[in-house]
């Protein structure tokens, strides 16, 4: 009868982390999450903190660049919602609206928060220099959003302070307003009060590796990521750009990058405009 009872045991066991494991598979890369917060819960706060940036900042709404940059933002979300739905990841984008806005602000450094809320700073795009490099850009933040690298970021927070679930976290938007928003601001790159966090490498890695997929199914070419890289890296020095301090250099990354490209160059010739 024991034997029975421990055998069911590790089934039922067995079943719900197949389950969780199930529900939380990053596309594309197939790495698996575990204790993740809601992300209807972390899209709700990024909803917030955008509109905060917003309110505050300078928001270019016309010309050119404003327009590139929407451009680019609307073409690879198209490409990233129909490989979410061909994939079986619809549920992934639950709840995302996505918007593009540039800001004129001299830093180096864009980000996507959870929900497809992405900012672009003026100051990246002379490294960017040309559409294709706002897609290399583009493509990065999109992947950290989409495989939930900000969620990790806020749950390992949350979890450092005692806090773990969804309910600490809206407990936290109501009680401590600022607090959340620093957390939330950091976890995606923004920076805050606090300071600064920076990408793990692994989190780079995958960013990186979903990136170069997603900019090349919206047809951008993917040999220039990393070109653009190499680019971004000799910014570095003495008072490394934003963008090096939440994204850091990894290792390799242009040679991690230059193995993969031609797999995604054949994306990128069948998805060519
Ligand atoms: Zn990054």
């Amino acid at each position: 009868m024991k034997k029975i009872v421990t055998s069911k045991k590790y089934l039922v066991l067995g079943l719900l982390t197949l389950l969780v494991w199930g529900c939380s598979k990053v596309p594309l890369t197939g790495r698996r999450q575990i204790k993740l917060l809601p992300e209807s819960t972390l899209i709700q706060a990024s909803s917030l903190s955008y509109q905060q940036v917003l309110d505050t900042a300078n928001i270019v709404r016309t010309g050119a660049q404003a327009e590139m940059v929407k451009r680019v933002g609307n073409r690879i979300a198209a490409s990233v919602d129909k490989y979410m739905k061909e994939n079986g990841f619809e549920s992934r984008l639950e709840g995302f609206e996505w918007e593009f806005n540039l800001i004129q602000d001299d830093n180096v450094n864009a980000w996507c928060m959870s929900g497809g809320k992405v900012a672009f700073y003026t100051g990246i795009l002379p490294i960017c220099q040309d559409e294709t490099g706002v897609a290399v850009v583009m493509g990065h933040e999109i992947a950290h959003a989409i495989a939930r690298h900000g969620n990790e970021r806020v749950s390992q927070s949350l979890a450092l302070q005692g806090l773990a679930t969804g309910t600490d976290l809206l407990l936290l938007i109501k009680e401590k307003p600022e607090a959340a928003r620093d957390l939330v601001n950091i976890a995606y790159g923004v920076g805050g009060q606090l300071g600064m966090l920076a990408y793990s490498r692994k989190h780079e890695s995958e960013a990186d590796e979903m990136g170069l997929t997603f900019m090349a199914m919206a047809g951008y070419n993917p040999s220039e990521a990393p070109v653009f890289w190499d680019r971004m890296g000799k910014l570095g020095g003495q008072r490394p750009p934003l963008m090096l301090s939440t994204h850091p250099h990894p290792e390799k990354r242009q040679e991690d990058l230059r193995k993969l490209v031609p797999n995604a160059m054949i994306i990128y010739n069948q998805n060519k405009k």
